[in-house]
Formats: structure tokens, C-alpha cells, sequence
């Protein structure tokens, strides 16, 4: 495909799509419901059907039955942390694979020119982002993230919540469903603001920000203490009517989703002709600014508190002067 046609590569080599980023229409003021048939397509293809039906099926079928995990026992808590180990390293290898290490599509939509293979970096365990992505996300990641799925089974098979069926509320849990990724996107950008305060920053979260040319396995390279606060979003699900499924969606949203923002292309080529639009754009400036885009622009959070970056020379601009009222702030203290 030519990338030439939707954005700009740089000196660098750097590629930068042209149009600007925008919040989805779902939250803009006045409301522009005109614009929300156009737009539900791509809030639904084709991550969140994808995280949904894997809910579904994991559930259902790879799932131990309810009544076995009533119980705390080693036996099934074991069969969902392989099922997860197995799952996460099929899903982040099937994107890392082809783009980073095969490189199918050169650099044809990568928004940052180099390749982080190409040079160790002592950033990193054993000086190969990779290598730390990989450890951190199947060493406490997959297994903090299987903690919290366990938790919906054991509360699920003993009702402490997560009662209702399909059966008996269809309409509630399709918009509860509908629902996950914007409670996802809110709990994000509220724990992300919090690990960007200094103390928890420096101990925590730079784990994470050692990617600043993210690829997919740096999604769940983090701080555990990270990884406990990002699968946190799913307790909401033990306290307001809702069902197991939509629990594990909403987590399956949190692990499988979060490589999507870290894939680092703007598009993955199908054919010569077709690619799949990937939305990482909004997260890669977060990696590469710092203090820009603590949400992914589902809803207009970084608007309203100032931290917008659109991805053009006027965000640029913006971003700069947040910065140097900074500057001028911690000089005056
Ligand atoms: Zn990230
Ligand atoms: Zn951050």
C-alpha cells in the first residue's frame, strides 16, 4: 500500500498521518448524533467484536465450570493462567511476528522509522526491549491479569455479584457490553494520571515509558504495581448488576486491547490494496511526549484537562507552551 497517500514520513523517517485525531463523536458537545452511524463501525470492528467473542469463547469453553471454581484450589486457578499464557503469546506474536521481526510491511505506516531490534538499548533488561516486554508481560502481567479473571470466577460461582443472565436482561448487558471499552477509557485515564504524579512515576510507571518506539509486546511491559492498578477496572463489575461474560470482556478489553495501542503502525497491511486501521496513534504521542494523551480520545478527558495532542504542528505548538508554563511554575517555587 502506499502510505504516502494518508500522511507524510519525515528526514527521520518518521510517518505521520495526515488527518488530525478526534475524539469519537459519542461525547462531543453540542452532540453530533449524525455522525454516530458513520463512526459505530470503527468503534466496533475490529478490536471490540474480536475482545467480546474471545470473552465468549473462553468463558464458555476453556473456562472450568462454575461449580469447580467455587473453591480456591490450585487446580483450575493453573488452567486459566496457561490458557492465558498460552493466548497472550499467540495474540502479541501474531502482530509482533510479521511487523517487527519479519517486517511484512517495512515501514510502510510506522509512525516511527526505526525498528527498536535494530540497536540494543541499556534501558532494558539484557539491553533488548523485547526481551524485558516479554518477561514482564507473561511474569507478572499474564498472571496478575488471571489473578483478577479468577477473582469473577470464584465471586461468579459463589454469587457475590455478577448474577444477571442474557436470558432474563439481553437489553441491560448489550449496552453494559457496549459500555466496557468507555469505563475502560475513563478508569484508564484516572489511573494513568495518578502513576504520572512524581513518586509513583519514577517507581512504577517509567518502567513502562522505557518504550518510547513502542512494539506490541511492550503493551503489558510494566511495573506489577501498574499491572495491578490497570486490570483494576474490572471490580466495577462486582459491584453493579452485571454478568461474568461482560466481566471477561472488559479484561480481555485491558490484555488482549492493550496491544493495540502499541502496535506502533497506523495501519496493518491485508492486501495490497486493504489494511486494517489500528487507532495507536493517539497512545504512541503519549509514548513519545510524555505528558500528552493519557486516554486513547474515546472521550474528550485530555480536552477537558488540557492535555490534548492531535497529532499536527498545532498540538506541537500547544504542548509547548503547556510545557514552558511548567517551566515557568517550577522556577517560581
Ligand atoms: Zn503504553
Ligand atoms: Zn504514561
Amino acid at each position: 500500500m502506499d502510505d504516502l497517500t494518508t500522511g507524510k514520513r519525515n528526514k527521520r523517517g518518521d510517518w505521520v498521518p495526515n488527518a488530525p485525531l478526534a475524539t469519537s463523536p459519542l461525547f462531543r458537545l453540542p452532540p453530533q448524533l449524525a455522525k454516530l452511524p458513520g463512526w459505530l463501525p470503527s468503534y466496533f470492528l475490529p478490536w471490540n467484536v474480536l475482545f467480546m467473542v474471545t470473552a465468549a469463547v473462553f468463558w464458555t469453553w476453556f473456562f472450568p465450570d462454575v461449580a469447580v471454581m467455587a473453591e480456591w484450589q490450585w487446580g483450575w486457578v493453573v488452567q486459566i493462567l496457561a490458557l492465558n499464557l498460552i493466548a497472550a503469546t499467540l495474540f502479541y506474536s501474531a502482530l509482533e511476528v510479521p511487523l517487527y521481526l519479519k517486517r511484512r510491511q517495512a515501514n510502510r505506516f510506522k509512525y516511527n522509522g526505526k525498528f527498536p531490534g535494530d540497536a540494543p538499548n541499556p534501558a532494558f533488561w539484557f539491553g533488548r526491549q523485547n526481551a524485558e516486554g516479554i518477561l514482564r508481560s507473561l511474569g507478572t502481567g499474564v498472571p496478575i491479569w488471571t489473578g483478577f479473571q479468577c477473582l469473577i470466577g470464584w465471586s461468579a460461582a459463589n454469587g457475590y455479584g455478577l448474577t444477571l443472565t442474557f436470558a432474563e436482561n439481553p437489553v441491560y448487558l448489550l449496552a453494559l457490553g457496549f459500555c466496557v471499552p468507555i469505563w475502560h477509557e475513563f478508569h484508564f485515564y484516572c489511573v494513568h494520571r495518578l502513576i504520572h504524579t512524581p513518586l509513583l512515576y519514577k517507581y512504577v510507571h517509567s518502567v513502562h515509558h522505557h518504550s518510547v518506539n513502542p512494539s506490541p509486546w511492550s503493551s503489558l511491559s510494566m511495573h506489577p504495581v501498574e499491572h495491578l492498578l490497570y486490570f483494576s477496572s474490572c471490580l466495577i463489575h462486582l459491584v453493579i448488576p452485571s454478568n461474568p461474560i461482560i466481566a471477561l470482556y472488559g479484561l480481555h478489553y485491558a490484555g488482549f486491547g492493550a496491544v493495540v495501542g502499541h502496535i506502533g503502525f497506523d495501519k496493518i497491511e491485508l492486501t495490497k490494496t486493504r489494511g486494517l486501521d489500528t487507532h495507536a496513534y493517539t497512545h504512541y504521542l503519549h509514548h513519545k511526549y510524555f505528558e500528552v494523551n493519557y486516554g486513547d480520545g474515546l472521550m474528550p478527558l485530555d480536552r477537558l484537562f488540557g492535555s490534548w495532542h492531535d497529532g499536527t504542528a498545532a498540538g506541537d505548538a500547544a504542548m509547548e507552551v503547556r510545557f514552558k508554563a511548567k517551566v515557568a511554575r517550577a522556577n517560581r517555587t
